[in-house]
């Protein structure tokens, strides 16, 4: 499989070299060059197999030969086994034909632990058969960073550098990434905002010299191709839950970067049945608004009750524009670099294909306090506010009640438990017994100031063979 670029200039690549790059070196994102698809009778004889191995039949064209198929079978055993339900991924009922679909039994309690967990142990195969090494910079406001920590505990060719900043990520949050033990973990508090730490991972990419050339610096934010590709199975294992693939499913998905509903939209195309897919943001509602009135337009950042959906730009929305452009890497990158000055709009009959493709809804708190309490007090479950947003969407843009409509639950109430309090809901959502005693862990983190030069040299100094 051959991966190239939304902006059309940089060179196409295998799947070994996507999985170490960031943005391709024209500013694009890397896809697949042409999709798998897979018949209905294929797809209906993988009913009833585990996880995993629906995994394997999902994901294996993309990887193809980079990783012999025994060695990638046993790299996704271990991979879902991690997780604390059998199922993996399982659904939970609403109401008649109404389900969500839990995607937080991983060990940092988001859906980020789907692919995270997949990608450090496809960095460490990759890294071990070229006997090299990296080191993954990256900012975190939440989740991202504990699930990245996570996922490479046990690299072996991997240093890992998380900034997140001081003070200002929730306790669960930072007790999530400064507990996790391990000689190739290093947590920075950065005395600043999450866009100074941002800027600082941004730059450091442009300019490795700190390393001295010794290593060189890896990313594992949403644009990794190998995170998207890891969230496609999820659709599979719902649909065929449910009577897939001798009927459509809808599917609900609480949306910050459109990493994960694009996944579900590559499902469809990959050739799931899916009758609708709605995307549900909360008050930082770019997307919405390009789906309702055709203009792209970055507003100031809200700070919301659902923190990991808190965007201004949705970085992987490019990966629709492209295909919604016919793969003109031209124009995408015409309209992108338009889009960075101002409002733009798409020719109509391109936005009117978006729309046969996605419905969207935006959600602001007080919508998602009112829907955590009525489904506490309907069916005795506490939605986490992200998850709370999806089902909102979804009732509010549902279109055919005999479709099952399954909302994508992105993470444990227990994560956000001032959101929980927030809604009225008077039961404190509780963590799963392997975390209950994070708050007695010992944290390991250093802080220091908002300087580059600090930071940089404090990397240089403390991976691995420094
Ligand atoms: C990251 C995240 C999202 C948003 O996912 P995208 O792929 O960026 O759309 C939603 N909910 C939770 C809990 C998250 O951590």
């Amino acid at each position: 499989m051959r991966y190239i670029s939304t902006r059309g200039e940089a060179p196409a690549l295998g799947f070994e070299d996507v999985l170490l790059t960031g943005l391709a070196t024209d500013g694009g994102l890397y896809v697949p060059e042409s999709l798998p698809h897979f018949s209905l009778e294929e797809i209906r004889s993988w009913r009833g197999l585990s996880y995993s191995e629906l995994a394997f039949n999902v994901m294996h064209p993309f990887v193809d030969d980079a990783i012999p198929a025994d060695d990638f079978r046993k790299m996704l055993d271990e991979t879902y086994s991690v997780f604390s339900h059998k199922a993996v991924a399982p659904l939970v009922q609403l109401d008649s034909n109404e389900w969500v679909m839990e995607l937080f039994r991983g060990p940092t309690l988001a859906f980020k632990d789907f692919a995270l967990q997949l990608l450090g142990r496809l960095l460490d195969y990759v890294l071990e058969k070229r006997k090299q090494h990296v080191v993954i910079m990256g900012a975190t406001s939440g989740d991202t960073g504990s699930a990245a920590i996570e996922g490479c505990r046990r690299c072996e060719h991997v240093d890992i550098f998380i900034l997140h900043p001081y003070e200002r990520v929730s306790e669960v949050q930072r007790r999530q990434m400064t507990t996790v033990k391990g000689d190739n973990i290093h947590n920075i508090a950065v005395r600043g905002n999450f866009d100074d730490c941002q800027r600082m991972v941004k730059e450091s990419f442009g300019n490795q010299g700190f390393l001295g050339g010794k290593t060189q610096l890896a990313a594992v934010n949403s644009i990794n191709w190998a995170r998207i590709m890891a969230q496609i199975v999820y659709y599979f294992q719902a649909s065929l839950a449910l009577g897939g693939p001798d009927r459509s499913m809808a599917f609900s998905v609480p949306t910050g970067n459109f990493g994960d509903i694009f996944a579900g939209y590559l499902a469809k195309k990959m050739g799931l049945p899916i009758s609708q897919l709605v995307i549900a943001t909360n008050r930082n509602d770019i997307l919405h608004r390009f789906m309702s009135g055709n203009k792209y337009e970055q507003h100031k950042l809200e700070h919301t009750l659902s923190p990991s959906m808190d965007i201004m730009v949705s970085s992987n929305f490019e990966r629709l524009l492209f295909d919604l452009h016919g793969r003109d890497g031209q124009a995408v990158k015409t309209l992108l670099e338009n889009a960075a000055k101002g409002p733009v709009s798409i020719e109509d009959y391109r936005w009117r294909h978006a729309r046969k493709l996605f419905d969207s809804d935006a959600v602001d708190d007080k919508s998602t306090c009112d829907i955590i309490r009525e489904i506490h007090e309907q069916n005795e479950y506490l939605l986490d506010p992200h998850t709370a947003i999806g089902v909102r969407a979804a009732r509010n843009c549902r279109r055919d009640r005999s479709v099952p409509m399954i909302t994508l639950g992105t993470a444990h109430p227990a994560k956000f438990p001032d959101a929980v309090a927030e809604s009225g809901v008077t039961v404190k959502p509780q963590l799963p017994a392997h975390m209950a005693d994070l708050f007695e862990r010992e944290e390991r983190y250093t802080v220091l100031d908002n300087n580059i030069a600090g930071v940089q040299e404090f990397i240089a100094r403390h991976w691995k063979n420094a």
